[in-house]
C-alpha cells in the first residue's frame, strides 16, 4: 500500500458558541456537513485507504447518511482519543497493519484543502520525510519580542509523512499535548521539508470561520415562473392579485386565479428542481376549489426551508391592460414579504400592457411572469 490519509474529526469545537452543541465537523450547511463536503470534494483515487478519526459514539449519529459513499472507498473509523495527538497515533496504529509507505493528516476543520495541495504533498515525500504546507501573514505582526517572530509561519494540514517515521515518533513521545504531528518531528530536530500552503485552506475555529466557510460554498440558484388566466365577464366578484383584491372582473380559474401567486410558486418551485405547482395543488381536486393562493406561496416557502435556502430577490411582471398594477404595487411588495418572509426591498412589482395586441391586449386576460434567486443557507 502507498498513500493513506488520516482525518482527524475528533475535536469538539469549543471555541465555537456555546450554543452551538454540534461539534463543528458536523455542522449542516445546506444538505451536507463539514466533513461530508470535504469528502464530496476530496479525489479519492488519491488514496488507497482513507481513515476518519471520530469519537466513534457520534459516527452513527452524524454519517449516517453519506455511509454509503464511504462503503464505495476505502474509508474506515477508528475511535479518537482525547487530545489531538492520541488520536493521530490511534489512526497510525490502525494503519500498520496495511504498512502505508506515505501518510496524510489533516483536519476535518479544514474543509477547502484541495486535491492539488494533497498531490503536492505526496510528491515531495518522495525526497522529504515530512512534507508540511504553509502560509505567511498579510497583517503586520507586532510582539513585545519581535526577535522571536522572525519567520512566522501558519502552519497547516494536510502534514505528510513516512509513514514507519511518524508511527515510531508517536509511539516514542512521552508527551501527548502536540498541536501538530510536525512538533513531533521538531523535538527530535528531523528536517521538515516546507511548501506554500493556501489561505482558503483556512481551520473553522471561531463562529467567524464558519460564515466565512458559508459565505465560499454557498450556491445560488434561479427560478422562473409564468402563468395566465382569462378574464371571467359574468362574474361580479373582485380581481384578485398577489393578493389585493382590486375592483376590477376577476380571472377565471380552479382556485382564487391569482396570476401574481402562481407565477411566484412556479419560479420558487423551479429553482429548487420540483414539479410545477400543478402537480402540489391539482385543479381537478375539489379541495382547492376557489382556494386562497397564499395556501400554495406558504407551501412553496416551506419547501424553500425543508431544503435549506433562503430567498434572495423576487421579480414579479404582470401582463395586462387593466387594472393599473403600479397603484397596487406596494401592498402587493407586503403581502409577499409577509408570506415569504423577504424584504420589500429585495421585491419588484412592474407591469407592461400588451400595446392592445393579441387576447391580453384585448383585455381577455392577465398573465404574470416572476424570476426568483435563492441561497443556500
Ligand atoms: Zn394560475
Amino acid at each position: 500500500m502507498k498513500n493513506a490519509l488520516i482525518i482527524l474529526a475528533g475535536g469538539s469545537g469549543k471555541r465555537l458558541k456555546k450554543s452551538n452543541k454540534t461539534p463543528k465537523q458536523f455542522i449542516k450547511i445546506g444538505n451536507q456537513n463539514i466533513i461530508e463536503y470535504f469528502l464530496s470534494n476530496l479525489d479519492k483515487r488519491i488514496f488507497d485507504i482513507i481513515v476518519i478519526v471520530i469519537n466513534k459514539k457520534l459516527v452513527s449519529k452524524y454519517t449516517k447518511d453519506i455511509k454509503k459513499e464511504f462503503l464505495e472507498h476505502n474509508i474506515k473509523f477508528v475511535n479518537s482519543g482525547d487530545t489531538r495527538q492520541k488520536s493521530s497515533k490511534n489512526g497510525l496504529t490502525y494503519l500498520e497493519k496495511f504498512k502505508p509507505k506515505k501518510v496524510l493528516i489533516h483536519d476535518a476543520a479544514r474543509p477547502l484543502a484541495d486535491n492539488n495541495l494533497f498531490k503536492k504533498i505526496i510528491n515531495n515525500l518522495d525526497k522529504n520525510k515530512s512534507v508540511i504546507p504553509f502560509t505567511k501573514s498579510n497583517d503586520l505582526i507586532k510582539s513585545e519580542n519581535i526577535k522571536k517572530y522572525k519567520n512566522l509561519k501558519h502552519i497547516q494540514t494536510p502534514q505528510g509523512f513516512n509513514f514507519k517515521l511518524i508511527l515510531n515518533l508517536h509511539k516514542d513521545s512521552k508527551f501527548e499535548y502536540h498541536k501538530d504531528d510536525s512538533s513531533l518531528f521538531d523535538d527530535k530536530k528531523i528536517k521538515i521539508k516546507y511548501i506554500q500552503g493556501n489561505k482558503i485552506n483556512f481551520k473553522i475555529t471561531y463562529d467567524e470561520d464558519l460564515q466565512l466557510f458559508k459565505k465560499l460554498i454557498s450556491t445560488k440558484k434561479y427560478g422562473i415562473g409564468y402563468d395566465i388566466h382569462k378574464i371571467n365577464f359574468n362574474s361580479n366578484k373582485k380581481l384578485t392579485l398577489c393578493g389585493v383584491k382590486i375592483n376590477h372582473r376577476p380571472l377565471d380559474g380552479h382556485s382564487d386565479a391569482d396570476v401574481g401567486y402562481h407565477a411566484i410558486c412556479d419560479s420558487i418551485l423551479g429553482a429548487l428542481g420540483l414539479k410545477d405547482i400543478g402537480h402540489y395543488f391539482n385543479n381537478k381536486n375539489k379541495k382547492w376549489k376557489n382556494a386562497n393562493s397564499k395556501i400554495f406561496m406558504i407551501f412553496c416557502k416551506k419547501q424553500l426551508e425543508l431544503k435549506n435556502y433562503k430567498l434572495i430577490n423576487l421579480d414579479v411582471n404582470f401582463i395586462c391592460e387593466s387594472p393599473k398594477i403600479s397603484k397596487y404595487a406596494i401592498q402587493m411588495r407586503k403581502n409577499i414579504s409577509e408570506i415569504l418572509k423577504l424584504n420589500t426591498k429585495n421585491i419588484s412589482i412592474k407591469a407592461t400592457t400588451n400595446e392592445k395586441i393579441s387576447f391580453i391586449g384585448k383585455g381577455e386576460g392577465i398573465a404574470a411572469e416572476a424570476i426568483v434567486s435563492i441561497e443556500n443557507e
